[in-house]
């Protein structure tokens, strides 16, 4: 069983529907030990078998077969991957992936670093994207905007899902200095008023500079048991933000409180 943090169809007026969502990493799922729940990351050492029950679990919930939920090697990097079918070999590295073909799931890992879902219904063009401290400052929110246009997106939306917050994410003075000079919203404190990153409000910045109408969903993936989390946990599992074009199942979700 696939438990969802939060998901959402969205029938535009006009556009393409579409839908997506974030799965939560517990209750549910077949992994066991430091990935209980329902990981879905295969580079993190868990069972190889536990993590494809967990996948197939997702796809069934979209309705769609498992060889239709596409994952991408994420190296935080900003390059975006273009896709128009199931995949026949592994991904090359990307850090956002946009597909105008309705009907293929697309998802992005995470598991403190900020998931981005972005669909423009018309003329029906979708989006994710991975953003770390590191795709933000390279620019992997342009790029992936960039990648939905150049398909054609007129008026596009974003959601940004749940990720370490900005009083759990303490770094370096200096590195909050390097980084805020890039994205200034993400310069914060800490719980105890030392330098600290809020990368998610970065992400959000980029992308209402991009033009793209933007919602924030809550959670601290540090601070939330049902999310994972590598701050919290060093090895752990991944959790997703999935969006697919098309209209189709809704998985149901409730959402937890820790
Ligand atoms: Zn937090």
């Amino acid at each position: 069983m696939t438990v969802w943090d939060w998901a959402q169809e969205v029938a535009a007026r006009g556009g393409e529907p579409f839908r997506w969502g974030f799965t939560a990493a517990r209750p549910g799922g077949s992994s066991t030990g430091p990935f209980r729940g329902g990981n879905l990351g295969d580079h993190v050492g868990d069972d190889p078998t536990a993590v494809a029950a967990n996948r197939a679990g997702v796809a069934r919930d979209l309705g769609l077969d498992p060889s239709h939920l596409l994952f991408m090697t994420q190296v935080h990097g900003a390059s975006v991957d273009v896709v128009d079918g199931p995949r026949r070999a592994a991904p090359a590295p990307a850090d956002a992936m946009v597909t105008a073909r309705p009907g293929l799931a697309l998802a992005v890992l995470v598991a403190d670093c900020v998931p981005i879902l972005l669909a423009a219904p018309r003329p029906g063009v979708v989006g994710v994207a991975h953003a770390g401290r590191q795709g933000l400052t390279r620019g992997v929110v342009e790029a992936v905007v960039k990648a939905m246009r150049d398909l054609g997106a007129g008026s596009i939306q974003a959601v940004v899902g749940p990720s370490v917050c900005g009083r759990c994410y303490e770094v370096p003075e200096e590195l909050r200095r390097d980084v805020s000079q890039v994205c200034p919203l993400s310069a914060t404190v800490s719980w105890t008023g030392t330098p600290a990153l809020d990368i998610a409000a970065g992400v959000v910045e980029r992308l209402v500079l991009a033009g793209v109408s933007t919602s924030w969903r809550p959670g601290c993936t540090r601070e939330c048991d049902h999310l994972f989390s590598y701050r919290r946990s060093g090895v752990t599992g991944r959790f997703a933000g999935v969006v697919v074009l098309g209209d189709g199942p809704v998985p149901s979700a409730d959402r937890m409180t820790s």
